[in-house]
């Protein structure tokens, strides 16, 4: 079984009202989750719209990330509430809580994602973190959410921040599923790879005109974000789960073990373990247009202020035993890192991230 996308999806700058209708067929009941305190004024909207559709709506907030702790409170709210459906409004660790909650209670979740910084809005995945952010695992849901609202004036909103993270992560989908899955005789996932080198393509292009002016003129913004929330979705939803992740997310979740004193973004982090990949292949894969694509994606990621080290991660791999840590937790037995299509040891992590900072940090 597989689930490719959403049942149905509203896009554009009007979809939150064009979608009204469709949420008022579904749901009288809805329990409204998001988090921040910045998309406040835009939950509030979504709750009095829903509201004057005379809907019994309830509001809660995740107080951490996408942990389980969170999301037994929220799952006990809901059946207190008696719920029937969940709107999940805000970024990534929001949409998969809404999605993973929903799913256990069995009823549909709406996304809305408020955002392009995640792909999340879309897909049939929730990532599971401790309360204090460090990657635990991620978990395959039955299906896609039940309707993806991505509308843009929500997501105008958002800090830029979001954006450039988002950016990478998308970026992420390319150098990842073509090296795990361009072996595979599969024609859908084939074109699942090949979607994600023309996203890769438009990204690099496009991505910096991104952010030049205003957006609401601003074709390559709408362009990219959806390229960021929409494609790179559909993407993970044709390509299915051969069409994997590899080292790139298998450092992220390895970076998130140690505890920082600021919070980055998934694509923030994701985006350094892409340089890190493409190393890794230079090194044991023999690969000569690794150094090219660091150079191309190092131009970008600078312009866009996006970390282009681990240091600027605020993680100092040189003390309190920070390699060892990563290295451990990127070589376990259920990483991503494994999905690379050739021989890899713990040491020859502990030596890429090594020759990585010094490089570019130029100590
Ligand atoms: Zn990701």
């Amino acid at each position: 079984m597989q689930s490719i996308s959403p049942e149905t999806i509203f896009r554009g700058v009007d979809a939150w009202r064009k979608a009204l209708p469709q949420i008022t067929k579904l749901t009288k009941s809805p329990l409204i989750l998001g988090r921040s305190d910045y998309t406040l004024d835009l939950r509030n909207k979504i709750f009095k719209d829903l509201k004057n559709q005379n809907l019994n709506v309830n509001f809660a907030n995740l107080n951490f990330d996408c942990c389980y702790e969170d999301i037994s409170r929220i799952k006990n709210i809901i059946l207190r509430n008696n719920n029937d459906s969940v709107i999940a409004a805000g970024g990534g660790k929001v949409l998969d809580s809404g999605k993973y909650i929903a799913e256990c209670l069995d009823i549909p979740c709406i996304t809305v994602p408020l955002s392009a910084s995640t792909c999340a809005g879309w897909t049939a995945l929730s990532n599971i973190y401790t309360k204090n952010g460090q990657f635990i695992k991620d978990i395959a849901l039955r299906s896609c959410p039940k309707v993806l609202i991505y509308d843009h004036t929500f997501i105008q909103t958002a800090p830029l921040r979001t954006l450039a993270s988002g950016i990478a992560d998308a970026l992420a989908k390319w150098y990842e599923s073509s090296i795990t899955s361009s072996r595979i005789d599969d024609g859908l996932v084939q074109q699942a790879v090949q979607i994600s080198r023309v996203l890769r393509d438009q990204l690099l292009i496009d991505g910096e005109k991104a952010f030049n002016g205003e957006f609401e003129n601003n074709p390559f913004w709408s362009n990219t974000i959806e390229a960021c929330g929409i494609t790179a979705g559909l993407v993970g939803g044709i390509g299915g789960e051969k069409c994997r992740t590899a080292a790139a997310h298998a450092f992220h979740n390895a970076f998130t073990q140690i505890i920082t004193p600021n919070k980055f973004f998934h694509g923030e982090i994701v985006g350094v373990g892409i340089l890190l990949q493409l190393r890794l292949e230079e090194m044991k894969n023999n690969n000569k247009l690794a150094n090219q694509s660091i150079k191309q994606l190092l131009g970008l990621m600078k312009i866009l202020n996006l970390p282009t080290t681990i240091a600027q991660l605020g993680i100092d791999v040189f003390e309190n035993n920070n390699l060892e840590k990563i290295a451990d937790f990127t070589y376990r037995d259920k990483s991503e890192i494994h999905f690379l299509p050739f021989e890899i040891c713990k040491q020859d992590i502990v030596e890429v991230i090594t020759n990585f900072e010094k490089q570019e940090t130029k100590i």
